[in-house]
């Protein structure tokens, strides 16, 4: 009987394998929606039978459910991640994490039902019902997690036997699912005091699948080469970020804090970044300087040649200055005409050097419609004598540009007045 079973337990992975793959392999054909919808048919049939299907095998008790069709779900997981990426592979992972949350919720919903008993005298599931609760809630979230680790596995394992496709696939598995059943069995042991040998029947359960499967990847790679992620060289990091999202997050922040205008940073991400950047100067024990640089007279440009060609001149200006600022500084427009430049790591003659170089080449470069250069006016002020918070650092280089206005424009001021030249002739 054990025998019958172990046949018929390797038959279901087959076929299972077979079918998955063969949805994968066609995807292009049938469209990628016939493979995820399979999966997660599968996940909810998978989900069932581990809640009411049990058969001996020759090592315990297993449910085909939490190995067979558990083991292959996140095989097929990675399959669809060497064939696709990682953004297409989080479509599944999401998808099943989410609609299970809803089974859920839809399972305590259906509970509170007043039910009646079936024309055949079959009651109502409500014990059925009752498991979709803190114990399905568990395996989700264990479920998310075993996505991403196989991947993240399978990529890590990828930095030391790059070309064993194999045997990157055969470990990943075999970890994650160790795993996965520790963590599955503390929760069954915490809530139904299930004995030990449940934690290895379901173990060896699930490394049996892991072989089966790899060598069904083996002959199925006979098939078709997937000479691709063979070799992947992205950064553990950032697939991380694609499987989680984070770099949607990531990438909304990048715009979401960009001046539509002049595609420098804007206000809110000056304010976001600048308290930030300073304390990590502190921290590093070096000093960092503000800028603020304002466009002289800038109404006579609006007034004399219209506001688009003033916007033009805005934009002008912006590349002129991001073209001659470091990567790691921030370039920022606070407002109207008016750009802040934090320089970290950079003292205040370095601030006041850079800022006349600014002054001199903003003059030689933006030109007015009329031949006019376009002059700005600079304050600048460094940590530590002259603030070490964000507001007292702007307070006083604003000052500072106030006296710059007041001193004629097109100049910079920084802690002794007007920058100089050492020989006493404006620089
Ligand atoms: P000052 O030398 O004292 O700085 O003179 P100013 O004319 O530059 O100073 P003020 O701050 O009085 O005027 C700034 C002008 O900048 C007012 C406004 O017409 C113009 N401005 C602000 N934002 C924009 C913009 O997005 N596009 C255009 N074209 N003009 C803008
Ligand atoms: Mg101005
Ligand atoms: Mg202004």
């Amino acid at each position: 009987m054990q025998v019958l079973n172990l046949f018929l337990f390797v038959a279901e992975a087959i076929v299972y394998f077979t079918i998955m793959a063969a949805f994968l392999h066609f995807r292009r054909q049938l469209g990628l929606g016939v493979f995820l919808a399979a999966l997660g048919v599968m996940h909810f049939m998978e989900t069932y039978l581990a809640a009411v299907f049990y058969v001996e095998l020759p090592f315990g008790l297993v449910s085909p459910g939490s190995s067979v069709f558990f083991a292959g779900k996140l095989m097929m997981i990675l399959l669809l991640y060497l064939k696709e990426d990682a953004s297409t592979v989080r479509q599944p992972i999401y998808g099943l994490f989410l609609g299970n949350l809803l089974t859920v919720l839809i399972a305590q919903i259906l509970q509170a039902h007043p039910v009646v008993t079936l024309p055949a005298g079959r009651p109502a599931d409500m014990v059925f019902l009752n498991e979709m609760g803190s114990l399905m809630v568990w395996g989700t979230a264990l479920l998310y997690i075993d996505a991403i680790a196989i991947i993240l596995l399978y990529e890590r394992f990828g930095r030391i036997f790059r070309r064993h496709i194999i045997l990157r696939f055969a470990v990943s598995g075999a970890i994650v699912l160790s795993f996965d059943q520790l963590a599955f069995y503390s929760g069954l042991r915490l809530l139904f005091d299930a004995p030990l040998s449940v934690l290895f029947g379901g173990w060896y359960a699930k490394m049996l699948a892991v072989i089966i499967y790899s060598v069904l990847l083996l002959a199925y790679l006979k098939v078709e080469q997937i000479p691709r992620l063979a070799l992947s060289r992205r950064e553990i990091a950032d697939i991380f970020h694609d499987l989680t999202f984070r770099e949607r997050y990531q990438a909304l922040l990048a715009t979401s804090g960009v001046d539509r205008l002049t595609g420098v940073f804007d206000r809110n991400r000056l304010e976001a970044d600048a308290p930030a950047m300073i304390k990590q100067s502190i921290d590093m024990r070096q000093q960092l300087s503000l800028v603020i640089i304002d466009a002289d007279r800038f109404k006579d440009v609006n007034d004399l040649f219209g506001h688009m060609k003033g916007d033009e001149v805005l934009k002008d200006v912006a590349a002129q200055l991001k073209a001659r600022t470091r990567p790691r500084d921030h370039l920022s427009r606070f407002g109207g005409e008016e750009f802040v430049l934090i320089l970290p790591n950079t003292n205040h003659e370095g601030a006041l050097a850079l800022s006349e170089r600014l002054r001199q080449d903003i003059c030689a470069s933006v030109i007015r419609p009329d031949g006019k250069c376009i002059t700005v006016s600079l304050g600048v002020a460094t940590t530590s004598d002259d603030g070490d918070t964000f507001a007292t650092l702007f307070g006083v280089a604003d000052q500072r540009l106030y006296h710059a206005k007041k001193d004629g424009r097109d100049n910079v001021h920084g802690r002794q007045g007007r920058l100089v030249s050492p020989t006493g002739v404006d620089v």
